[in-house]
């Protein structure tokens, strides 16, 4: 099967700008970003999207938004607040099939999301 995007990513057969990794998690830019932070937390297992959650992976998912959280304290973001999304299939508007945090902020959101 081939690699997915962020598994390319991970095996450094395309860049990134990494801003944190552990054994399970890799954080990194994202590559057009919609806020002045704007980070994706991936897991290093190939989770397809939030649909492919099983019971087995709530540790990694509790680890990913702690991960979430510390960033955005070393990104300064954490006083003024920031959003945290999962998008999920065509409808959430998700583009790779591959599971991924957003972590955006440094400026105002608006809500509903477009
Ligand atoms: P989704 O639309 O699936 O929720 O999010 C995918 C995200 O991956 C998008 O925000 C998109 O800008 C980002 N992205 C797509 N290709 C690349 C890439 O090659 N490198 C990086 N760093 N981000 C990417």
């Amino acid at each position: 099967m081939s690699k997915t995007l962020f598994e390319r990513i991970i095996d450094r057969e395309i860049e990134a700008d990494i801003v944190w990794e552990n054994e399970r998690i890799i954080a990194f830019n994202d590559i057009s970003p919609q806020a002045p932070t704007h980070i994706l937390i991936v897991p290093k297992k190939v989770i397809s999207s939030l649909n492919e959650l099983e019971e087995e992976d709530r540790d990694l998912i509790g680890e990913m938004f702690i991960v979430a959280k510390n960033i955005a304290e070393e990104k300064g973001i954490s006083e003024n607040g920031y959003r945290t999304i999962f998008n999920t299939n065509d409808y959430g508007g998700q583009t790779v099939y591959h599971l991924h945090l957003h972590l955006i902020g440094g400026r105002k959101m608006t809500w509903p999301p477009g």
